[in-house]
């Protein structure tokens, strides 16, 4: 067998699946052409006034097109839609906050924060140090945050999760911003996608410095990362950091790609969003309806994700990891840690959440849900397009 063999029975396979893992998303057709485009393999390297290597005028038309489309979409004054990925887009921006102080403070793994910034990852890389956000059920502990980040002496503040389920008091982060002077980042990987169709969040990018994150989450892109600011010093830092200190050549046919997923966002985010939102709320009445438990205070989810009780299917004979095995069995695909996502079946046209909650929970309690599996993957159309 040869890779492209293994290529068409991926597809098969993708196409005979339910997606709910909650990173990932699926690319219109118009946005996977642009990946495979003549662009795949090109150099660009724009270098102030003018483009280091020949050939790229189109492209250049089509990166400016990105920026002007991003910056309406999201209404900031900069953007920088070249990253590579959401970690990329990180990076970026702490290299561009981080001056003398190196303290900086996000929430930890425990709590549902993005492994990458502790643990040796890139508070190692950066050369920072790491303490965790107070937090308990859910929500940040903001009387606790103040105290904290004066105790560490916290310079940045980063918000934003992996396990996502609740917007945060940006109105109380600014008063404590104001009285600390902290700079606050706004790490919006998973809820791009409902941030640029307004349905999350809508303040995050008025009280932070920084908004960045991936494209291809709730977002409509290829993967890679987004970064955006209204203020220009940032912005001139955040382009510096880009081309030669955290990459070279950026992927041309990505931002091809993300440029024709800004237009769909633009034109079809706010239903979108509408949609991933209400379907998760309906998802989790209808699974607790059916006697399936969420994780405890994660039930009133504000997103995309739903939160698995690892207790609960401890009951039912699995964990995390083997009741996923058991979905992917069923051709039903979420990850071995718990979270679902409805981002992605809400693009694929599938709103009936009465039979995804027949679905799952049926098959935690071992019993043929082939039939139901089968009438919601023929039901997939790709919607906002
Ligand atoms: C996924 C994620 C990242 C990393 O994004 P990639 O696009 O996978 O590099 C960073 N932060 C958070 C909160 C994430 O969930």
């Amino acid at each position: 067998m040869q890779t492209s063999d293994l290529i068409e029975k991926y597809n098969d396979y993708r196409n005979n699946t339910l997606n709910l893992q909650a990173s990932e998303n699926v690319l219109s057709p118009n946005a996977r052409t642009a990946l495979s485009s003549d662009m795949a393999s090109r150099y660009s390297l724009n270098i102030g006034e003018y483009n280091a290597y020949g050939g790229t005028g189109y492209y250049d038309s089509i990166l400016e097109l990105l920026e002007k489309n991003t910056k309406k979409l999201f209404g900031s004054k900069y953007s920088e839609s070249r990253p590579l990925s959401g970690h990329v887009a990180a990076e970026i921006s702490l290299l561009s906050v981080l001056g003398d102080n190196r303290n900086v403070m996000a929430i930890s793994e425990e709590d549902g924060g993005y492994p990458g910034y502790s643990s040796n990852h890139l508070d190692r890389v950066l050369g920072y140090r790491f303490n965790d956000v107070p937090y308990s059920n859910f929500d940040i502990d903001y009387d606790a945050l103040e105290s904290k980040i004066r105790e560490t002496g916290t310079g940045t503040l980063i918000l934003g999760q992996s396990m996502f389920i609740k917007p945060y008091d940006m109105k109380l982060i600014q008063e404590i911003k104001e009285k600390t002077g902290i700079t606050v980042l706004y790490d919006a990987s998973h809820v791009m996608g409902l941030l640029a169709g307004k349905a999350f969040q809508p303040d995050a990018l008025k009280y932070s410095d920084i908004v960045y994150g991936s494209t291809h989450k709730t977002f409509f892109g290829p993967q890679g990362g987004i970064i955006l600011t209204n203020q220009s010093d940032l912005a001139e830092r955040i382009h510096e950091n880009t081309i030669f200190n955290t990459m070279d050549n950026v992927n041309l046919s990505r931002v091809a790609s993300l440029s024709i997923a800004v237009e769909e966002m633009i034109k079809y985010g706010e239903q979108y969003a509408r949609g991933v939102v209400e379907n998760t709320r309906n998802l989790s009445i209808y699974l607790r309806d059916a006697g399936f438990n969420l994780l405890p205070g994660s039930e009133e989810s504000k997103t995309h994700q739903l939160l698995l009780d690892e207790q609960f299917l401890r009951k039912k004979g699995f964990d995390y990891h083997s009741f996923s095995v058991e979905l992917e069995k069923n051709r039903v695909i979420i990850d071995r840690f718990g979270r679902i996502g409805t981002q992605e079946i809400t693009r694929w046209g599938i709103n009936s959440m009465d039979v995804v909650a027949d679905v799952l929970s049926g098959i935690s309690n071992k019993l043929n849900k082939t039939e139901e599996i089968n009438t919601l993957i023929a039901e997939k159309k790709l919607r906002f397009w």
